[in-house]
């Protein structure tokens, strides 16, 4: 009999197969953002509301599993984490001491509500659920072995590779067939998974992705980033290790180490865009790093102006860095409309930029007659900076240039980051000069790398021995790429496979 009891109902969802639904050629890539608790009598409902801080890394769909000591629970459901977990007869579905969650957000405009996580089976130990942030990049390649070896997957994540590869496993301890998972797979993780006796965190090789350790009330908590504790009132304690897989059961907690040691490189992107301000991601503050890119871009590219004017709300951070080193006076010229999903969000290229003009709205009275400066976390289609440019001209800005708080965006992500593919990224296929003209501003530069390395306490970057993850600028991918050297079969066939979380 299973000791499991679950729902994925979904609103107006179509469970269909994500084939190229961009249009564009893009691939399937997501963020996402875990959570998981151990030992708290209102584990599901704490979990609601650290899923509920970290929603800026996924809105498309959220789950919760919990294990009330005989059966495992499960919600997974699309929409957002309220739209759900706001209720009281979800959360009561919901019992036991123990939960893990997800929020995820896909890139295409569908999703598949049998990827929505945590994803959860039953293995011959027991009930396993397992919640992922990153990207496996030898998903796929394992994915086609062990469906050769007779695997019947029931979603397209690269997530459920993992719990393939623990059912597999003819060690005996959980935690060892758990940690052999983990030395096959390849690429970014961050991921929190729940047995009928523990709790169990786990961090890749590189600390590509964050992960970080809470309590509250005495009981660990394991969260993407710290903004999921702050929500709650739980103290940090610590991030997990790059390479440290972390185990919490009704004898304590204990610490795995099963890989080599290397030097970390955890992901620039999430001080640029990915993170929420007012966390602190490997011991910085989200907030600070992004000013200094800002006061860093003033150093670097200044030209005299009126105003500084962030593009809200990615930009203001680094604004405000900007404002602060170039004296000139920062002024809300954009204002937000909080009430319309993210620009990335949109299917086609058109309905983006029609999503563009629905999000931002021209404030005249802070850029009528100026000359302005525009600041961005950073430029990836160019979808958002040429028609904000317009409307700044439209609304009667003087002159208007455009700065960007991080490098050229020149390279895919496979770790986890929504980016298009190169032919999508406009710097990848642009000189500077090109970029300036289809943007239409005046002038346009962007943060050097060696400044986004000195905004962040580095002497510059060290070709030889890089501190992050910085290959969307760079190329310098950490891990192997064994999935794209190996791809040879149709795209449509590769986008059902390359669902990440
Ligand atoms: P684009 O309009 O295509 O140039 O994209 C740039 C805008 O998208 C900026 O305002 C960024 O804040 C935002 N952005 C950058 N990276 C991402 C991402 N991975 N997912 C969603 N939005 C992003």
């Amino acid at each position: 009999m299973s000791n499991f009891s679950g729902s994925t109902a979904a609103t107006g969802e179509r469970d269909q197969r994500d084939i190229d639904l961009h249009g564009d050629g893009d691939t399937l890539r997501e963020e996402c953002g875990v959570f998981g608790i151990y030992g708290h009598p209102d584990a599901a409902a704490i979990t609601a509301l650290g899923l509920h801080a970290l929603q800026h890394r996924g809105q498309e769909a959220a789950g919760i599993v919990s294990f009330d000591g005989h059966r495992f629970h499960s919600e997974r459901r699309l929409g957002l984490v309220g739209d759900t977990f706001s209720r009281g007869d979800v959360i009561a579905r919901l019992p036991g001491d123990n939960a893990v969650g997800h929020v995820r957000y896909s890139t295409t405009g569908e999703t598949i509500l049998r990827n929505v996580q945590p994803l959860f089976a039953e293995l011959n130990a027991g009930g396993f659920a397992i919640a992922h942030n990153g990207n496996l990049t030898n998903g796929l390649t394992l994915r086609r072995e062990l469906v050769r070896q007779g695997a019947m997957m029931q979603s397209t994540t690269d997530t459920e590779v993992v719990l393939h590869l623990v059912a597999h496993s003819k060690r005996g301890r959980f935690i060892e067939r758990y940690i052999e998972a983990l030395r096959a797979i390849e690429g970014a993780y961050a991921l929190v998974a729940l047995t009928n006796k523990k709790l169990i965190g786990a961090r890749d090789p590189l600390g590509i992705r964050p992960l970080v350790l809470g309590e509250l009330d005495g009981c660990p908590i394991l969260a993407s980033e710290t903004c999921a504790l702050d929500i709650i009132g739980a103290k940090y304690v610590r991030d997990i290790e790059p390479g440290e897989v972390i185990v919490f059961d009704e004898k304590g907690t204990e610490i795995h180490k099963p890989f080599p040691p290397q030097p970390p490189r955890p992901c620039i992107f999430e001080y640029i865009y990915f993170a929420r301000p007012d966390s602190i991601v490997g011991g910085r503050s989200v907030y600070e790093v992004r000013k200094g890119f800002g006061a860093q871009l003033a150093r670097e590219s200044h030209v005299d102006v009126d105003v500084v004017v962030p593009v809200p709300d990615s930009g203001v951070p680094a604004a405000v860095g900007y404002s602060q080193e170039s004296g000139v006076p920062f002024e809300l010229g954009i204002i937000r409309n909080h009430y319309v999903g993210r620009t990335f969000i949109q299917p086609t290229q058109s309905v983006r930029e029609l999503g563009v003009r629905m999000k931002h709205a021209p404030n005249r009275a802070a850029i009528e007659g100026k000359r302005i400066i525009l600041i961005d976390d950073s430029l990836v289609r160019g979808t958002t900076s040429k028609k904000i440019v317009r409307m700044m001209r439209d609304a009667g800005a003087k002159e208007v240039h455009f700065r960007l708080a991080s490098p050229p965006i020149i390279n895919p992500d496979y770790y986890g980051i929504d980016l298009p593919d190169r032919g999508g990224l406009l710097a990848a296929t642009h000189t500077l000069e090109q970029m300036r003209d289809i943007i239409g501003a005046d002038s346009l530069a962007f943060l050097s790398i060696d400044g986004m390395y000195r905004a962040v306490g580095e002497p510059g970057r060290d070709p030889a021995n890089p501190k992050f993850s910085d290959h969307c600028f760079t190329g310098d991918y950490p891990t192997h790429l064994t999935d794209q050297t190996q791809v040879e079969q149709p795209q449509h066939q590769l986008s059902l496979l390359a669902e990440a979380s």
